[in-house]
């Protein structure tokens, strides 16, 4: 079933505007002048023709109908979705940073390179790191770039190493950054607890081991407390540790990944650090190293010689450019403000609320949802539906019946290794009124699964749209509308 919206196209007569142009007060000069013959398009472009209230309400109407953060609780586990400080906005847009292009001399943007220079002397406090490369533009990008770091580091030493050490329970995005490197994967499981098996980690590691992404705390919401004896095992064998900050939200300010002994981490500014994501907008992800890995880092790479900044892309040893010049530079600046704005001990009160909420959440859901692991949680905490199934009623069915009460469903079916999985980060940035409206909803749902199932399987009732069909949609999507029939 499907309510009816018309796309822009479908709407107006031929003729409206929602613009007028002042006359051309300048001469006008021939179209063929200034763009090559065999580009230039000969048909007008077949753009909408709307008045201005047909086009606001038009928007309006499509806004309504999403969902984000600033419309209510978005518990999307591993993802993050904290609120984004309006603040930070403002200043994305000072024209002194928005409006500077990244060929102008560096004689001209020394605030802008300032800003990125002390980005990176902040990211490496966090992360107890060397020194860190802005480029990278996404979580996935900085494990490409960190696993190139990591081959360049081996490769300066003599050595081919071939092997990535995985554990069962990490993001889908680790493996697929090594195969998409050239390197093999190799998987350790987890203990009934969630931790990483040591023996198996023992058997894993050898000559050919490059690296062990990981991680800390997991994907399972569970602080690894054994990572400084997983430290060693893979040093020993000569490997690296690579650090998979794309959610550092429990650990700021509380303990650091360089001192638990990894070599390179990478954070995504759209997570932790606060700045908008979701529906592929732009994001940042920044990479820290230790020392013996810094002639690697990409260039150019941003100096200071005490008066003024400048660009060096004279490192013989570099992996090269890994992003058009210096990265997401928007999303950087944002993310500067959040850091600026909350200081040392906010960000540390963040990751302690972060941190609260979530065990919050466990505690107060876990008697209506089996938590599979009952531990202390960091950031984000697991339950199952797993006692739900003998109702007839999925993991996929309460989150879709969430949509019915107004909340964001949390992520499900991961991590992998928890059947029925329910992954709930509810973030610092809400308040208690809102997680015991989600905790009484939930519990709610689970009533409603034993006394009313049908309810949860046919949900949501209440959407613009219903199910719709999820595998058609990841596997043939239609991007493209297409007009059934012109005006
Ligand atoms: C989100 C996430 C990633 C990937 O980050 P992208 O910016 O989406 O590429 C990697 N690892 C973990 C643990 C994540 O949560």
């Amino acid at each position: 079933m499907r309510q009816e919206l018309p796309v822009i196209f479908e709407l107006g007569q031929p003729g409206r505007t929602a613009l007028d142009l002042p006359e051309c007060d300048v001469p006008a000069v021939p179209v063929e002048d200034l763009i090559p013959a065999p580009m230039l398009r000969r048909e007008a472009p077949d753009l909408p023709t709307v008045s201005q209230p047909e086009l606001m309400r038009h928007y309006t109407a499509l806004s309504r109908r999403n969902f984000g953060v600033d419309s209510g609780l978005y518990p999307l586990g591993s993802c993050t979705m904290k609120y984004n400080p309006k603040v930070n906005e403002d200043i994305a847009r000072y024209a002194g940073l928005a409006q500077i292009h990244p060929l102008q001399e560096p004689g001209s943007v020394q605030g802008a390179l300032e800003i990125l220079f002390n980005m990176e002397k902040y990211l490496a406090e966090i992360a107890g790191m060397d020194a860190v490369t802005m480029q990278p533009a996404a979580g996935a990008h900085g494990e490409l770039t960190g696993l190139k770091l990591i081959m360049a580091y081996h490769r300066h030493r003599g050595e081919e190493r071939c092997k990535v050490i995985i554990p069962d329970s990490a993001h889908g995005t680790n493996p697929a950054t090594a195969v998409v490197c050239g390197l093999e994967t190799v998987q350790v499981g987890s203990n009934p607890d969630g931790s990483v098996n040591l023996a198996a980690l023992r058997q894993a590691v050898d000559r050919d081991t490059a690296a062990l992404m990981l991680t800390n705390p997991s994907t399972l919401g569970l602080f690894e407390t054994n990572i400084t004896e997983i430290a060693r095992i893979v040093h020993e064998a000569g490997g690296l540790l690579y650090y998979d900050g794309a959610n550092a939200n429990a650990i700021m300010g509380m303990t650091r990944p360089g001192d638990m002994g990894f070599d390179v981490i990478h954070f995504n500014l759209h997570k932790t650090f606060s700045t908008p994501h979701g529906g592929g907008g732009p994001g940042s992800g920044p990479v820290g190293v230790k020392k013996e890995l810094i002639p690697f880092l990409p260039v150019p790479v941003i100096t200071f010689d005490g008066s003024s900044f400048g660009l060096d892309s004279d490192r013989p040893l570099s992996i090269g450019k890994m992003q058009a010049f210096f990265g997401n530079f928007g999303v950087i600046v944002k993310a500067y403000a959040y850091i600026r704005t909350m200081g040392p001990d906010g960000l540390r009160q963040a990751s302690m609320d972060a941190v609260l909420n979530a065990n919050y959440c466990l505690q107060q859901l876990k008697d209506v949802y089996q938590a599979p692991f009952d531990r202390i949680c960091m950031h984000e905490c697991i339950l199952t539906a797993k006692g739900q199934k003998e109702f007839g009623v999925r993991t996929l069915d309460i989150a879709k019946r969430l949509l019915d009460y107004g909340f964001h469903p949390p992520t499900i079916y991961f991590p992998l290794i928890v059947e029925e999985a329910l992954m709930i980060e509810p973030t610092e940035t809400e308040n208690k009124e809102t997680l015991d409206r989600f905790i009484t909803v939930m519990k709610a749902i689970a009533r409603e699964a034993r006394e009313n199932p049908a309810i949860v399987r046919e949900a949501p009732q209440t959407t613009a749209v219903r199910r719709l069909d999820e595998v058609t949609a990841a596997r043939k999507p239609v991007l493209r509308w297409q007009r059934q029939s012109k005006l």
